[in-house]
C-alpha cells in the first residue's frame, strides 16, 4: 500500500514514512492510492473476531510495511480491557428499537479520540525506536485533544509532549485530567491568555524552521492518516454487532467537527462495509451541513466560530474534508489545488453547478445540525427512554440521526464522549450530575504538575530548549 497527497506533490510513499507527519510536503493530506476491498466472506469470518483481531485484519492492509507480528503486538498492547474498561473496547448498547449506541469513549480520557491516539502513541514509539530518533510534540488545546494526546504519549520513549492550554480556562475536570499526569515526558504549559493565544504560539514556533528541525518538533493533529485508519475499525465493529448477514445495511450517525471520525466511516463504506447512510451532525457551527445541502464550502473566520455546549465540534473549517473532496473530484489534484486556492482568496468554493456535486449527493451522506436546546431535549429524551445519560456531542448525533432514520435499517449512533466530561450541561438538562466512572471520583484533588507562562513564543522556545537537553 502506497500513499499519495491530495495536492499531487508526493511520490508514492510507504505507511511508515507518512506515519509521523502531518500535512504532506505539498500542503495536501495523505491518502492510500486505493482503498482495500473487503469481501462478504471476510465480513462473515470477522463476526467472531475480538477488537484486536479485527483491528489487525483491517490495519494490516494499510500499514503493510510493518511486520505482521509487530503490528499485532502494537495492537494487542493498545486495545486492552484495562485501558478501555471492557473486552469489547467499543461496546454496543440498544437505546430503543433499532437504535444503538456505539460506545467509543471508554479510553483513559473518556472521549473517542483515545481509540486512535492510544494506538498512535504506540506506533510513534515503535517507529522512533527503530530509527533511534526522537520527537517533541508541540500542541495547543482547549481540553479534549490535548489530554488524549498526553494520555497516548505519556511514558513513551523518544517522545516529549509540550502542551499549551489557556490558564484557568478549561473545566476543572479537564484541567485535572491533564495536569495530574506526573510523567516526566509530559510538559503542561498554562498560558496566560485564551486558546487562540496558545495556537498563535504553536504557529510561531512551527514557523521557525531552524528551531523546528533542530528540536524535532512534531504534532498529533487530526489530519494524521494513522488516526483516520484506526477509526475505520470501529465502523466494522459496530456493523458486525448489529447485523447477522453480509447483505444487511446499517446507518451511522456521527457528531462531526474536523471530519476525521466520519471520514473513517466513508472509507469503511468504500472498502465494502454495507453502510447505507452516513449521517453527519454538526452543532451551530454548521460548515459541513451547509456544504452537503448547498454545495458551498464556506470556511468561517475564527471570530465567527460560536462557543457551544459541544465544544469539541466548534470548528471554523474541517481539516480532514480535503480527503473527501479529493475523491469527489475524481482524485484530480489540480482540481483540489484550485478549490483550496479559492478558499484562500475568497473564503469558499461552490460545487453546486458542477458534476462533482452529483457525486457528493450519491456518496451516502445526509446531514443536519443541532442547537443547544435540541441537545438538552435529546439528553432528556434518551434518559427518559433508556435511563442512559449521553453527553452533548453524542446528543447532537442522535438528534440528527433520528431525523434521517429509516424503517428496518439499524441506526448506530456514535458516542464520542462520556457525560462526565460536560457535567454542567448534564446538570442543566437533567438537574443532576452524571455518575463518575471508577478512578475519576476525586481527580480534582490529585496533585497537579504544570508551568504558567506568558503567550510569548521566545520564552516558550527557551522552555522547550531547556527541557529537551
Ligand atoms: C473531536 C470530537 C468530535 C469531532 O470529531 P471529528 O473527528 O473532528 O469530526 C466530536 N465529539 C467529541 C467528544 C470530540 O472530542
Amino acid at each position: 500500500m502506497r500513499y499519495l497527497s491530495t495536492r499531487g506533490g508526493l511520490a508514492p510513499t510507504a505507511f511508515s514514512d507518512i506515519l509521523l507527519g502531518g500535512l504532506a510536503p505539498d500542503g495536501g493530506l495523505t491518502l492510500p492510492e486505493s482503498y482495500p476491498a473487503v469481501t462478504p466472506d471476510e465480513l462473515a469470518e470477522w463476526r467472531d473476531f475480538s477488537y484486536p483481531q479485527l483491528a489487525f485484519a483491517i490495519l494490516s492492509r494499510f500499514a503493510d510495511d510493518i511486520p505482521a507480528a509487530d503490528l499485532q503486538a502494537l495492537i494487542d498492547q493498545t486495545y486492552t480491557a484495562e485501558a478501555f474498561r471492557s473486552e469489547a473496547i467499543t461496546p454496543i448498547t440498544p437505546l430503543s428499537d433499532g437504535i444503538w449506541l456505539l460506545g467509543l469513549s471508554n479510553g483513559p480520557t473518556l472521549a473517542f479520540k483515545d481509540i486512535a491516539l492510544q494506538l498512535l502513541g504506540n506506533l510513534f514509539e515503535y517507529a522512533l525506536l527503530k530509527t533511534g530518533g526522537h520527537l517533541n510534540i508541540l500542541g495547543a488545546t482547549s481540553g479534549d485533544t490535548g489530554s488524549s494526546a498526553e494520555y497516548a504519549l505519556r511514558g513513551k520513549r523518544g517522545i516529549r509532549v509540550f502542551m499549551l492550554s489557556p490558564h484557568q480556562k478549561m473545566s476543572r475536570f479537564q484541567t485535572a485530567q491533564m495536569f495530574s499526569l506526573q510523567d516526566p515526558n509530559i510538559f503542561n504549559i498554562a498560558v496566560r491568555g485564551v486558546f487562540d493565544d496558545c495556537q498563535d504560539v504553536v504557529k510561531a514556533v512551527s514557523n521557525d524552521a531552524g528551531f523546528k528541525t533542530h528540536y524535532a518538533i512534531g504534532t498529533v493533529n487530526s489530519i494524521n492518516w494513522a488516526r483516520v485508519a484506526a477509526q475505520i475499525v470501529y465502523y466494522f465493529k459496530g456493523w458486525l454487532a448489529v447485523t447477522t448477514h453480509a447483505d444487511q445495511q446499517a446507518s451511522f450517525a456521527v457528531p462531526s467537527g474536523n471530519f476525521g471520525n466520519i471520514c473513517a466511516g466513508y472509507i469503511a463504506k468504500h472498502m465494502g462495509l454495507p453502510i447505507r447512510r452516513l449521517i453527519l451532525a454538526t452543532n451551530e457551527n454548521n460548515v459541513l451541513d451547509e456544504f452537503f445541502r448547498t454545495g458551498v464550502y464556506r470556511v468561517r473566520p475564527t471570530d465567527q466560530v460560536a462557543h457551544t455546549s459541544s465544544p469539541s465540534m466548534d470548528i471554523s473549517k474541517a481539516s480532514n474534508f480535503e480527503r473527501f473532496i479529493f475523491d469527489m473530484v475524481g482524485r484530480d489534484p489540480a482540481v483540489v489545488q484550485e478549490l483550496w486556492r479559492q478558499i484562500d482568496v475568497q473564503g469558499y468554493f461552490d460545487l453546486s453547478a458542477t458534476p462533482y456535486f452529483q457525486t457528493v449527493r450519491e456518496s451516502g451522506f445526509v446531514t443536519g445540525s443541532s442547537t443547544h436546546q435540541h441537545r438538552m431535549a435529546t439528553i432528556r429524551r434518551v434518559y427518559a427512554e433508556s435511563g442512559i445519560i449521553i453527553d452533548t456531542h453524542t446528543a447532537d448525533g442522535i438528534k440528527v440521526g433520528l431525523e434521517h432514520r429509516e424503517q428496518g435499517i439499524p441506526l448506530i449512533c456514535l458516542e464520542t464522549a462520556l457525560p462526565v466530561k460536560f457535567e454542567d450541561s448534564i446538570v442543566e438538562a437533567l438537574g443532576r450530575p452524571p455518575e463518575r466512572p471508577t478512578g475519576y471520583e476525586d481527580i480534582e484533588s490529585l496533585p497537579q504538575r504544570f508551568t504558567i507562562m506568558d503567550a510569548d513564543s521566545i520564552a516558550i522556545k527557551d522552555y522547550i530548549a531547556q527541557n529537551t537537553g
